[in-house]
């Protein structure tokens, strides 16, 4: 018997209530009806072209995201733009569109606690706590035993999925590192909190010049941590074989895939 859309979108709600999600956030069902039938949900990061394709091609009645495709004003999807092409496809097929955004960040299996739970962390809070101690953004925890900064990365490596651009790190590889504070997708607006500047290492993705070259000199004169930049997709990518098997507990009938198409924008780099 497959569930109702409404059915899958309690479950969701559930999981990642929507009460946690930030203020400018857009998460929520974003096309299909609560009516609607679902047998299978395919679990991806982004919707772009492929991954849409992929829900089409295996016959799944929603595609679940991470980033919502509908976050800031849209005043057209027609369907020769990529927004309006991606909804309209999946509406003709049947595919339902849901995204759970900052309201799956912010829980304790979310992008950032399973990020600390792959690196073995211990003692794991959240950067900003949320009303809930157990919930907010970003987590900051301890290694069992001191790292060096360039293994950690090399450890990071091996956990989060392959991606062109790979990982970088500002730092001395010899380092040793305890306290990791992370936070999966872009956590450069954590760089100045407490939980960030005492750490050893601050591990997120898309950090940019300004900020990470602040950070490290503010490091020089006394306190900061090493920065360690990885990709955003695959920073959240780890998430969904957890969010995956927490839906299938919930909904034991239905069919839940996660896809393995790598929509981390960047393709090849050219070392000098
Ligand atoms: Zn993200």
């Amino acid at each position: 018997m497959p569930y109702s859309l409404r059915e899958v979108s309690d479950a969701v709600e559930s999981l990642w209530p929507i009460a946690g999600a930030e203020g400018w956030d857009a998460s929520g069902l974003i096309a299909g009806h609560p009516d609607d039938s679902v047998s299978t949900v395919l679990l991806a990061v982004d919707a772009v072209a492929e991954t849409a394709d992929e829900a089409l091609d295996s016959r799944a009645d929603l595609l679940l995201v991470h980033h919502p495709l509908l976050l800031r004003g849209v005043t057209s999807i027609a369907a020769d733009r990529y927004k309006g092409s991606i909804l309209t496809r999946l509406i003709r097929g049947n595919c339902a569109l849901l995204a759970a955004h900052t309201n799956a960040d912010v829980v304790g299996d979310g992008t950032s606690g399973v990020l600390a739970q792959r690196l073995g962390l211990v003692d794991v809070a959240p950067i900003v706590p949320h009303t809930d101690p157990e919930a907010g953004i970003g987590r900051v925890g301890r290694l069992t035993e001191p790292l060096s900064l360039g293994h950690l990365a090399q450890a990071l490596g091996k956990i989060l999925p392959a991606t062109a651009t790979g990982i970088r790190v500002s730092g001395d590889y010899d380092s040793m590192v305890q306290t990791i504070a992370l936070c999966g997708g872009a956590g450069d607006s954590l760089l100045s909190t407490d939980a960030v500047t005492h750490a050893d290492v601050y591990v997120t993705s898309d950090l940019r010049h300004h900020p990470a070259s602040e950070a490290r000199e503010q490091a020089g004169l006394g306190r900061g941590p090493a920065l360690i930049d990885v990709s955003h997709w695959a920073s959240e990518w780890l998430w969904l074989d957890v969010a995956a098997e927490q839906l299938r507990q919930r909904l034991p009938d239905l069919s839940v895939q996660v896809s393995e198409i790598r929509t981390d924008p960047w393709d090849f780099v050219v070392t000098q």
